[in-house]
Parts: C-alpha cells; sequence; structure tokens
C-alpha cells in the first residue's frame, strides 16, 4: 500500500512513524514549507499521547529534553487556589505527562522519520494544490512549488490523507463550499521566558478564567541543574473587537498591550508580568476551531489532526489528539481487509471522539471551574469550599478525563494500539498491504 500524507507537522510525522510500526513503509511525506522547521513554543504531550509516542519508541528520547509535568493547579484571578491535582506519573498513569517545546517535539518525531522511512521521503516545498481519484481506484495529488504557479510534482498513491494543519488544503477540496473558522472572540498570547522555578518546578498553573487567563509551564530540564528554567506561558484575553484577527502561528504580539492588560497578574508564587517582559518574541494567535465535520471518510482520502478536528488549545489535546488518530488510522489500515474499510473504522472511531473534544473545549473545557469562582464570588473568598463543593470540582475535572479518553484506570489497563506479529495473527482478517 502506498501512502501520500501531506504535511508534515505532528500530525503527519506521528502518521508516517505509525504506518511504518506497523508494517507499512512505502509512504511519502510532502511538506509545503521549505524545510522542516523546529517552530513554536511550549505543547503539552498528554500521558495517552505519551503512551502511544513510548510505544513508537520515542519516549527515552522526549523525557530528555521535556519535563514531566507533575502537578497542577487553578487559581482565580487573585492568585487564590481553587484546585490542585498531581499530573502524569504522580496521577498514577504509566506514563508522564510531558511539556515541551512544540520544536523540540517536531525535531524528534522528523529525524525518527528520516531514520525509519528513509531520508528521501520527505518532500519539502511541496505544497498540495490538488488531487483526483484515479480509474483503479488509487488516487493522484498535485503539489506546487513556492511561487504557488509551476507544478512540482505528481504523486501517484493507494491512499491520500491530509495532515495539513488548521489552514487544510486538502479538507478544502473535500468541503469546497466552504468550513470557515469559528473565532471565540480570545485573543491568545504565547511565550517562552527564562525564569526562576515556581512551586514544585514540575508544575502547571492555571491563573484568572475566561475574561483573562494565564497558563505557565517549564518546558526544559534546567531546573534539575541550574536554579533558572525555560517556562512556557500563554495569556488569553476575551475582547470586543468584531474582527478576527489573522490566524498565523508566526504573528508577532506587541508586549506593551500584553503588559497592559496582565499589569496585575503577580502573585506570591509567580510573576507573570516579569515572564511576559522577559520573553523573547510574543507570538499572537486567535482561539479559533471549526465546527465537526459529518465525515472524513472518503475511500481512498482522509483528514488527521488539525486539518481534520482544529480546537481550542484546552487542557493540551492538539497535539495529543492528532497522535492518537494516527496510531489508530494505522491500525485500522493494518488489520482491515481492504484501505476503504480501514479508513471508515478510523472515521467512526475517532471522528465522534475528537468532535466531542471540540465541543468540550469550546466550553472551556476543565476550565469552567474558575467561571464559576469568579461569578460566584467576584471579590474572592476565605475557602474555595464556601465557593464549590468538592464533588462539583471533582465533576468537572473528571468529566474532561472522560471527554479526552484520558481516565487513568481506563488508559492503564486499554489495549494497546500497537499492531505487534500477535495481533495481526490472531485478527480474522488479513492486512490489506
Ligand atoms: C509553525 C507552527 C507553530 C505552531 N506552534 C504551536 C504552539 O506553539 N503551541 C501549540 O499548541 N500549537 C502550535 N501549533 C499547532 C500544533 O502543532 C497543532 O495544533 C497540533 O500539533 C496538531 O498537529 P497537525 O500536524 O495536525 O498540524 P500542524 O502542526 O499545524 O502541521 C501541519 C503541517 O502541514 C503543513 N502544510 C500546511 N498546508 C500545506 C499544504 N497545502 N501542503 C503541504 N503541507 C502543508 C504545515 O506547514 C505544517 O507543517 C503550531 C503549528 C505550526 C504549523
Amino acid at each position: 500500500m502506498k501512502v501520500v500524507i501531506v504535511g508534515g507537522g505532528i500530525g503527519g510525522l506521528s502518521l508516517g512513524l505509525s504506518l511504518c510500526a506497523a508494517g507499512l513503509e512505502d509512504i511519502d511525506i510532502y511538506e509545503s514549507a521549505p524545510v522542516v522547521r523546529e517552530l513554536g513554543v511550549g505543547i503539552n504531550v498528554l500521558p495517552h499521547a505519551v503512551r502511544e509516542l513510548t510505544e513508537l519508541g520515542l519516549q527515552d528520547e522526549l523525557s530528555q529534553i521535556g519535563v514531566a509535568t507533575a502537578d497542577f493547579t487553578y487559581y482565580s484571578r487573585l492568585g487564590q487556589r481553587i484546585w490542585h491535582e498531581p499530573l502524569g506519573i504522580a496521577a498514577g498513569y504509566r506514563w508522564p505527562q510531558l511539556s515541551i517545546h512544540r520544536g523540540e517535539l517536531l525535531g524528534v518525531l522528523h529525524r525518527a522519520v528520516l531514520k525509519r522511512l528513509g531520508p528521501d521521503r520527505i518532500h519539502t516545498n511541496h505544497h498540495f494544490s490538488r488531487f483526483g481519484y484515479r480509474e483503479d481506484g488509487g488516487v493522484w495529488a498535485e503539489f506546487v512549488g513556492r511561487d504557488a504557479e509551476r507544478v512540482v510534482a505528481r504523486a501517484e498513491s493507494d491512499l491520500l490523507v491530509g495532515c495539513d494543519g488548521i489552514h487544510s488544503s486538502v479538507r478544502n477540496a473535500l468541503y469546497p463550499e466552504g468550513d470557515p473558522l469559528r473565532w471565540s472572540g480570545v485573543i491568545m498570547w504565547r511565550g517562552v521566558s527564562q525564569g526562576r522555578p515556581f512551586l514544585s518546578g514540575r508544575s502547571m498553573v492555571n491563573i484568572g478564567s475566561s475574561k483573562r487567563r494565564t497558563v505557565v509551564y517549564p518546558i526544559s530540564r534546567s531546573q534539575d541543574e541550574r536554579s533558572s528554567s525555560v517556562i512556557n506561558w500563554v495569556a488569553t484575553c476575551k475582547v470586543s473587537a468584531s474582527e478576527m484577527p489573522p490566524q498565523d502561528w508566526t504573528y508577532v504580539a506587541q508586549r506593551e498591550e500584553v503588559l497592559k492588560t496582565f499589569a496585575d497578574f503577580t502573585f506570591d508564587f509567580l510573576d507573570v508580568v516579569r515572564l511576559i517582559r522577559d520573553a523573547e518574541a510574543i507570538y499572537q494567535y486567535p482561539m479559533v476551531d471549526k465546527d465537526p465535520l459529518p465525515s472524513w471518510d472518503f475511500g481512498r482520502v482522509t483528514l488527521l489532526g488539525d486539518a481534520a478536528h482544529p480546537m481550542h488549545p484546552v487542557g493540551g489535546n492538539g497535539a495529543s489528539q492528532a497522535i492518537l488518530d494516527a496510531r489508530v488510522l494505522a491500525r485500522e489500515l493494518a488489520l482491515r481487509q481492504t484501505i476503504e474499510a480501514g479508513v471508515s473504522a478510523y472515521d467512526s472511531q475517532r471522528r465522534p471522539a475528537t468532535a466531542a473534544v471540540v465541543r468540550s473545549n469550546r466550553k472551556a473545557g476543565p476550565h469552567r471551574c474558575q467561571d464559576l469562582v469568579e461569578a460566584r464570588a467576584p471579590e474572592g473568598f476565605k475557602d474555595i469550599l464556601d465557593v464549590m463543593t468538592r464533588q462539583e470540582l471533582e465533576a468537572i475535572a473528571d468529566d474532561y478525563k472522560l471527554v479526552t479518553g484520558s481516565e487513568v484506570e481506563r488508559l492503564n489497563s486499554r489495549e494497546s494500539l500497537s499492531v505487534t506479529a500477535l495481533a495481526a495473527s490472531e485478527s480474522d482478517v488479513s492486512g490489506a498491504r
């Protein structure tokens, strides 16, 4: 089976590795950028996705560069503690939660693809433009160069997978009537700063509410060795502007605007103002998603990751859900009798699961406890249990784990998605290779 992957981001590279691990090796990845650049700021890989990267043999390398985040705390905008819980191994998972620089995660995946698939399998400077179905059931796809005028390649394959991110051209080709980005009215500013370790040194904190919030966590292991660590921060603000700012991962923000918006965010456990001031660059994005699609099943063409289900970056699920998509698609393709059956099984498992995450993230996912506190106790509280019951707090945290497939017991005990020789021989279907 020959597979063409459009997009060499986290989803596309994870798919290349997952297909290879499942025994499907005729894979080409076409990436629009001139080189696979290690861009972005911090990203979280949740235990359910770390499990998949571990089974792909990458955990040791990732653990060397990321931080195994140990605990998470919600604070109100006044810096009062609302909820605290352990994360990753400390929460009982068999896999850690990793906070990591997106570029470094991409680098690990990229190097593994070069090694396992071969150096000539990633085609950079190839921007997908259109595709068509062949009479024999296969698919052709055309790619243009940077000038967008000249066709630089026409690739033939048995399956085409659009992993080309939030502005996916493959999705546009499948849904030509248009499929707009939905803006929540929230602006996000993101940066990375050198700072003093805070709380446990491996803590993630979320301070504020839907109106103004910061999420902060370290993404380097340097706190083990020095008194300084690389700290990732995200600051979000609900604005009244009706026009959506540009959605461009490299759009640089005005530092003064961020400082003005978060001028009062200095707390005894963390100085957010200082982090904003010290960031080398601050990037700005609108918080956007898209409505869930009615189908990703187009026979020999499908979608994965942000191309399939762009979501608000709540709870670290953007990259994690893309990695899960990759593993499930590879497994289904390897174990089903036909490619069409594999794509259909992938669609029926992953589309409803990710649609639930998109919808939950629109309602602020687990962050909604902060909005409840702000509405019930706008001037602060003496004891959080005067404002919310323990059951309410627990229910919010547990609901989100259920939606994202990350409940401790369920994840620890569920069957592996790896296609082992045993799984293949036990299956009553033969691989469609
Ligand atoms: C430059 C960049 C920086 C980012 N920074 C952050 C961040 O700091 N924090 C965060 O939470 N998320 C960030 N993201 C998004 C995050 O990586 C995704 O939400 C998530 O990992 C899902 O991955 P994905 O592979 O589906 O999409 P992406 O990671 O967006 O990858 C899509 C890939 O497809 C390529 N592509 C796009 N159009 C075409 C085309 N027509 N033909 C061929 N290739 C194409 C893109 O260049 C990109 O490499 C960033 C994405 C990008 C592209």
